[in-house]
Parts: C-alpha cells; sequence; structure tokens
C-alpha cells in the first residue's frame, strides 16, 4: 500500500509522525517542554487559532505590523479580542521594520512576523520581552540559526521552506497550552489536537510526508551549512542590485533586508519591461514582485542554489 491508503493511525503513519517531531525539535534546539503539531489550514488558519486560543481573558494582544502577512495577522485577531499595533511601517508601505515598541507587560501575548515575504524585511535580532513571544516563521524558518526557545509559540505555513502547501508547522510550549482556551470546537484547540497528537482528523498525510524529507534534508545539511548558503545567495544578489545603476533594492536599510525574500525595482519601465524579457529568455521565471509592490522579488529560499543566483545575477549584470 502507498502512503495515501494507509489509515492516518496507523503504526506506519504514526512513525512518520513521530520521526518528523524529532527532527522539528532537534533542529529548533527544543526538548520536550514544547508540542510540535502539524495543522490544516495553512497559515491564515494560525492567525485565527492564535487569538481563540489566548485572547480570551479581558487582556490585550500586541502586534508588530511589519508587513502584508502581518497586518492580517492582527485584522484576524480583531474577531475574538483586543488586539492593538504597537508598531508598524505601514506609513512607509512597509519600506523598513517599525521601532521595535516599548510594552505594558501584562499583554497576553506578542505576534512578531520574522520575515515580511512580500516587503523582504526581515527581523535579525528580536529584542528580549518579558510578554509571550509569537511569531509567523512561514517564510524564514529553518533558513538560519535562531534561538527558537525564546518564542512560546512559534509556526510556519510549510510552503516556502518546509514542503509543499496545506499544512502549517505549529509549536507551542506546554505552558501555553496551559493557558490556551478549552471551550472551542476541538479542530480550533491547541489542546485537543495536541492531546490527539496532530490527528484529530484525518491528518494531511501527504503533506506530513513531504515536510519530513524536507526535515531529513535540513539536518544532513546543518542549519550551520544553509545559513551560510543564504548568507552567500542574499549577498551576491544585493550588491549585484546596489553596484547597477538599472536596478535599485527597495529595502535601503540594510540591515533590515531579508535574506530569503530580495525586493527591487527597476530605474525605468524600459529597463523592467527589457529585464523580465531577458529573464524569460534564460528560463528565469518568477521574479516579477508581488502583485501589491510590482517591481520584482527573488525569493531565496533553501532550496535555491548558490549557482541559480549566480545566473540572476549573470542576466542583471548584461542589461
Ligand atoms: C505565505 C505566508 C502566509 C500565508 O500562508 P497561507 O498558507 O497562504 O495561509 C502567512 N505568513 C507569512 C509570513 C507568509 O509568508
Amino acid at each position: 500500500m502507498s502512503l495515501l491508503e494507509l489509515p492516518h493511525r496507523g503504526k506506519e503513519f504514526i512513525e512518520i509522525l513521530e520521526e518528523s517531531k524529532a527532527l522539528v525539535k532537534k533542529l529548533c534546539g527544543i526538548g520536550d517542554e514544547y508540542e510540535v503539531l502539524w495543522l490544516q489550514g495553512g497559515g491564515k488558519m494560525q492567525f485565527c487559532m492564535i487569538p481563540m486560543n489566548f485572547l480570551t481573558d479581558a487582556r490585550t494582544a500586541g502586534y508588530i505590523d511589519s508587513g502584508h502577512w502581518a497586518h492580517e495577522a492582527v485584522e484576524y485577531a480583531h474577531y475574538y479580542g483586543n488586539a492593538r499595533i504597537l508598531a508598524s511601517s505601514k506609513e512607509s508601505n512597509y519600506s523598513h521594520l517599525p521601532e521595535w515598541p516599548n510594552m505594558q507587560t501584562d499583554l497576553a501575548y506578542l505576534h512578531v512576523t520574522t520575515n515580511n515575504t512580500i516587503y523582504g524585511t526581515q527581523w535579525h535580532n528580536i529584542p528580549k520581552t518579558e510578554v509571550p513571544l509569537i511569531a509567523d516563521m512561514s517564510s524564514d524558518i529553518f533558513s538560519a540559526k535562531t534561538d527558537y526557545s525564546r518564542f512560546s509559540v512559534f509556526y510556519a505555513a510549510v510552503q516556502k521552506n518546509l514542503g509543499a502547501a496545506g499544512l502549517a508547522l505549529v509549536v507551542i510550549r506546554k505552558d501555553m497550552l496551559h493557558k490556551s482556551q478549552v471551550v472551542l470546537p476541538a479542530m480550533m484547540s491547541y489542546a485537543m489536537h495536541a492531546r490527539e497528537k496532530s490527528v484529530l482528523n484525518t491528518a494531511n498525510v501527504f503533506g506530513v510526508y513531504v515536510s519530513l524529507l524536507m526535515l531529513r534534508w535540513i539536518d544532513a545539511r546543518g542549519i550551520d551549512a544553509i545559513e551560510k548558503e543564504n548568507k552567500r545567495k542574499a549577498a551576491l544578489l544585493y550588491d549585484a542590485i546596489d553596484s547597477n545603476g538599472n536596478f535599485s533594492a527597495n529595502i535601503k536599510e540594510k540591515a533590515h533586508r531579508s535574506l530569503m525574500n530580495v525586493c527591487f525595482s527597476a530605474n525605468t519601465p524600459e529597463v523592467e519591461q527589457a529585464f523580465l524579457a531577458l529573464c524569460e529568455k534564460n528560463n528565469i521565471t518568477g521574479v516579477k514582485g508581488h502583485r501589491s509592490v510590482g517591481g520584482f522579488r527573488a525569493s531565496l529560499y533553501n532550496a535555491v542554489t548558490f549557482e541559480q543566483v549566480e545566473e540572476l545575477v549573470g542576466v542583471m549584470n548584461r542589461m
């Protein structure tokens, strides 16, 4: 029988689940104080589940509004309780990270998006905070060494660095699990998903398996080597943009630049058209920026090689 025919509570699939959870903990350097869950509904379902589970009393949750997804997360939270934007760079169209806020210590949690996929900024150093920290790491999980133990909850829609769409990896420290709301439909409750070990309902068995293959690949390469390669890739591309009179990087502040999503623009519409045509001729696809930003975006996720970035830079330098 193939994986797709096996029962999701059967021994074979449970082994896949267990190996994947153990690898997540190993790669994050965390132990059994955390629960690892594979949940359906991608990233946006987490935008709902977080406030549903953790914003249940009279307290307020803080959100850092550093980009499109960060903003959507707080909009979802408004349905469930008091959610406040504590810092935002929306006014400048998210062209830099906002100033880290001073905050009251009785917040239910602080939500931060570690990498802003569409605008190309990334938090490389998140200041220490007293408040439970919840992070959307959809577009930079396992891309570099991170102290995951600083986060009470972190999650990632898997389709960027960790597998095929249709799943989210959610990692929750158990003390947060005990704080989570219990009077919820089971599908919306982290505590129930934890109790049922990610098979509360029919699991996305194929998605979990693909993510297991990715985790094995990440583990075999090692996060250190992946980080080194990601830094080399990003440096090569940003240098090419900064030194080419035809292009400009969207993010001027170098310390805010994302290693994963490099966003840039052509300096004239003629260059934009010519560059897109040259890319197409050279079999480079998907460099058009997100429809809400325009320009170009090169996403340098773990699976993209240094040689592929060299090819893109080669085409830029022919402009
Ligand atoms: C892609 C992305 C999401 C949305 O994920 P879906 O699975 O499409 O819901 C959320 N947050 C970030 C940071 C993303 O990059």
